[in-house]
Formats: structure tokens, C-alpha cells, sequence
């Protein structure tokens, strides 16, 4: 029995495919390169290059290989784009996604494994953010994500299909061994940016608002390892297959940090001064995202092994520092 991982050449995928194959499982990768990479991608794995919007072609997938379960990472996963192009979020996200739990319906494929995010939440009524707390996305990306868990649920109810969705928080970091990590292009994301500055592809790192309600009046988040985030995907998909009942999970370390936080933990990490300019917030980030993963603890058994600030950025900055323009 082989696991399908869609969107296995992008950045959580890949780790996620890696550590399967780790574990002893045979890995079917299906991602259509739009965002993800073919080097990405564990030699090990069976790769398809196809659009999950295909029907057919995840039909002959599906009657091809004998997949027990899905673990569903495709997607567009910048926030600001997808305040710009909402469509192309609705198209791709939802749209993508109904056309895999159609096809996994049609040929029996039980168990899927949802890639979801903090951002369903939008502004926290508190922190640390429980599962049931309220979800009121405040952008477009967290609105599709939060709409394929309700597509999920109601689908579960009427049919014989079992998911987990897992809210990460704020994912980061690469592969200790060195050979995958983080490549987006554009970069949006906070310390790949930061990273940017040493390698010398960046003056400075700018920092969107210094007026929050925090303690230096920067953002604060939760940033968890991309492996911890793959060490869970595979425990979820254990517990479903074990007869463990649909559900949502929050992947976060619990513990926050400020902008300013990390940037001074990249400059000891790195040795560079990484100069840091102080620019208007950005658009829909909400003051503080720090999650409760007491959930996944008690029910999944997660226990992240990287819950140190500094020997996460120490894994991006082998990454970065090893393959300064991606792959
Ligand atoms: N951020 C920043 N400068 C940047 C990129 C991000 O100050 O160049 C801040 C951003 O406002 C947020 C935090 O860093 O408070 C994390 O942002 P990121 O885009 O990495 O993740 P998000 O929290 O949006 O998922």
C-alpha cells in the first residue's frame, strides 16, 4: 500500500515525502512544478507531473498504484496574493482539492491528510489558540483552506472518507542533512528574507510595523521545524488508519517570538550585523499567532524535536548558505 503526497515537490511536502521514505513507505508524488521542484523530490518516490484539477488522469493514478491514503500539501500559499487573485486561490486550493476528494470518493482512497494553516483562525480572541476556537480568516488564502476542512467535514459525513487537518503555524527551517529546504520565489516569508541579508542578495531586513501590541511592539509568532511539521503529517496518517476519527490539529511550539526576536537570533546564528529597517505594517497580520498543540500531543503523540529559536534558523542557514539560489 503506497501514500499519494500532492504537492510533494514543494517545500513541506518534499520533508514530508523524505521522512515517509525514512520510515519504510513506498511514496507516489503528484505536484504539476507550478510553484514546487522536480529536484525536490525524493529519488525514491514515483513521480506523476499532473494538475489535480485532472480528474482522469487521478483516476488512472488511483487504479495504477495502490494508494491506502493521501497526504494533500498543493496549493498557492501566499497571503498576499491571494488578496490580489482570490480566484486563482478559489481555482486552485478549493476547486484543485474537490476535484481530489471526488476522485479519492470514486475509488475508495479512505484517509487524507490536509495541509492547513494558522491563518483560519485570522485574529486570535487569545493566545495560545485552541482548535475550537473561532476561525474568521483575514485573508483569502486562510478562507480557502478553512472552506476544504468544511468541504472535508461535510464529505466525511456522507461518505467513507477520513481526514485529519493540520493548522501549522509558522514553518520553517530545513532538512538537517542539508539537500532540501526553503525555496519560494517570490520570498515572502520572514527568515529566508532575514537569510537573504548575509548571503548578500538584501541590504536589510525590513520589518513590517513596530507598533504592535507586543513587547518590542513587533509581530509575534510560533515558528515550528518543517520536519517536526512532516513528523506529524505521518502520525496523523497512522491514527487514521488506525480508526482514529476525523479531526483538526494545531502544529505550533507554543512558545512566541517577536520579529525583532529573530533577527537578533539570525544575527548570532549567522555572525552578519543584518542591518533591520522599520517599515508600515503589512496588510492583514494579525498582532500574535501562538498556538496550543496540546491536542496533537495528547490524541497524535507529536512531540516536536526542534523547539529551539536559534538550531531552527541554524538549519535554514545551512540551507540557504548551501544553495543560495534554491535548486
Ligand atoms: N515580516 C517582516 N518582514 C518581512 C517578512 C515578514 O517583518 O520581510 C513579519 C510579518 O509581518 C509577520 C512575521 O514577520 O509578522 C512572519 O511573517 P511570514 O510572512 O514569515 O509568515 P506569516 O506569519 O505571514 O505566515
Amino acid at each position: 500500500m503506497k501514500i499519494l503526497v500532492t504537492g510533494g515537490a514543494g517545500y513541506i511536502g518534499s520533508h514530508a515525502v523524505r521522512a515517509l521514505i525514512e520510515a519504510g513507505r513506498e511514496v507516489v508524488v503528484l505536484d504539476d512544478l507550478s510553484t514546487g521542484f522536480r529536484e525536490a523530490v525524493h529519488p525514491d518516490a514515483k513521480f506523476y507531473n499532473m494538475d489535480i484539477h485532472d480528474g482522469e488522469a487521478l483516476d488512472k493514478l488511483f487504479r495504477a498504484e495502490d494508494i491506502a491514503g493521501v497526504i494533500h500539501f498543493a496549493a498557492f500559499s501566499q497571503v498576499g496574493e491571494s488578496m490580489k487573485k482570490p480566484l486563482k486561490y478559489y481555482d486552485n486550493n478549493l476547486s484543485g482539492t474537490l476535484s481530489l476528494i471526488k476522485a479519492m470518493v470514486r475509488n475508495g482512497v479512505k484517509y487524507i491528510v490536509f495541509s492547513s494553516t494558522a491563518a483560519t483562525y485570522g485574529e486570535p480572541e487569545r493566545v495560545p489558540i485552541l482548535e475550537s476556537d473561532r476561525t474568521q480568516p483575514t485573508n483569502c488564502y486562510g478562507e480557502t483552506k478553512l472552506a476544504i476542512e468544511k468541504m472535508m467535514k461535510w464529505t466525511g459525513g456522507a461518505h467513507d472518507l477520513h481526514y485529519v487537518a493540520l493548522r501549522y503555524f509558522n514553518a520553517c527551517g530545513a532538512h538537517p542533512s542539508g539537500e532540501i529546504g526553503e525555496a519560494h520565489d517570490p520570498e515572502t516569508h520572514l527568515i529566508p528574507l532575514i537569510l537573504q541579508v548575509p548571503l548578500g542578495k538584501r541590504e536589510a531586513i525590513s520589518v513590517f510595523g513596530d507598533d504592535y501590541p507586543t513587547k518590542d511592539g513587533t509581530c509575534i509568532r510560533d515558528y515550528i521545524h518543517v520536519c517536526d511539521l512532516s513528523d506529524a503529517h505521518i502520525l496523523a496518517l497512522d491514527y487514521l488508519m488506525d480508526g482514529g476519527g476525523s479531526d483538526v490539529f494545531n502544529l505550533g511550539n507554543g512558545e512566541g517570538f517577536t520579529v525583532k526576536e529573530v533577527i537578533e537570533t539570525a544575527r548570532r546564528v549567522t555572525g552578519h550585523p543584518i542591518p533591520a529597517e522599520m517599515c508600515p505594517r503589512r496588510a492583514g497580520d494579525p498582532a500574535q499567532l501562538v498556538a496550543s498543540s496540546e491536542k496533537a500531543r495528547s490524541i497524535l503523540g507529536w512531540k516536536p524535536r526542534y523547539n529551539d529559536l536559534e538550531t531552527i534558523i541554524q538549519t535554514a542557514w545551512d540551507w540557504h548558505r548551501n544553495h543560495p539560489n534554491g535548486y
